[in-house]
């Protein structure tokens, strides 16, 4: 059954580009906010008239079990009605209405040996969330995160910092427009490509978060590279 809406108060934002913003919000009730790392929230805005026409799901990006203020990581979409709204009326104060938690996209129950995470931008909402069960069940974690420039990188030190720190956790971003050096040029695509090669198929869990073009050309591929539909396992923004 599905919950009802509740408050949700604004208790931070953080700009981390022109597009894209960090909302902490901290949800009305008692004792932490129960969720599965990879869950999303449902957040009716005030843009339209009928109901279902006002919900936006944003997958929460930060940790189950530190209280009820949840992150969500949000970016702007040209001409979209729920993010202009949130980004041009929303404040540190505002009192949103969210449903949650929702959604199946959490970490994998049948734990193999790789786990390979493919995400382009906002996407990586949910993996930053289900990060520390995925590490502590034992698998080896790929987190390959795809943008168009270096500075639209999202928790960029953060998950530098945890491939150092982890032996088990190894991070791939790339970038589809960036003229910097330094950095691997291209789309997810040809990284989780590569890695595979390595790789038995029985021994892979897949998943992926994103926009549809993304989410499709990764299926096919996958699909042609003989992943069981099992081991595949995705959350699709739209
Ligand atoms: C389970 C789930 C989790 C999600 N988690 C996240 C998340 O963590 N972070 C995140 O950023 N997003 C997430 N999304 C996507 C999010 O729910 C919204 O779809 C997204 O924010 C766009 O909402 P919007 O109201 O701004 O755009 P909408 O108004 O719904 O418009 C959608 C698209 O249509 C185009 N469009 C709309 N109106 C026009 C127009 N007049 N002319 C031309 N083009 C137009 C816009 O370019 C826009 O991209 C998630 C989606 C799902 C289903």
């Amino acid at each position: 059954m599905l919950q009802p809406f509740v408050n949700a108060t604004v208790v931070d934002i953080k700009t981390v580009n022109p597009q894209v913003r960090r909302f902490f919000v901290n949800i009305d009730g008692e004792g932490d906010f129960a969720f599965k790392g990879g869950q999303f929230l449902t957040l009716d805005l005030p843009i339209a008239e009928q109901r279902n026409k006002r919900w936006r799901s944003y997958s929460i990006a930060s940790v189950p079990g530190v209280g009820r203020t949840v992150e969500l990581i949000i970016s702007l979409q040209p001409h979209g009605l729920g993010t202009t709204y949130l980004f041009e009326q929303v404040q540190v104060g505002s009192v949103l209405s969210v449903r949650g938690p929702q959604g199946v996209f959490v970490a994998p129950s049948q734990v193999l040996p790789t786990t390979l995470l493919v995400c382009t931008g906002t996407g990586i909402a949910p993996f930053r969330s289900m990060l520390p069960q995925l590490l502590a069940s034992g698998t080896e974690v790929h987190l390959i995160f795809g943008c168009r420039e270096l500075q639209d990188t999202l928790y960029k030190t953060e998950m530098e910092q945890l491939a150092t720190e982890n032996k088990q956790f190894f991070y791939h971003p790339i970038y589809s427009r960036s003229q910097e050096p330094q950095v691997k040029k291209g789309y997810v695509h040809a990284v989780y490509k590569e890695l595979l090669q390595y790789k038995a198929v029985t021994d892979v869990n897949v998943l992926l978060c994103g926009w549809k073009p993304m989410i499709d050309e990764a299926r096919s591929h996958l699909a042609d590279w003989g992943l069981p539909k099992q081991q595949l396992h995705f959350e699709l923004y739209g």
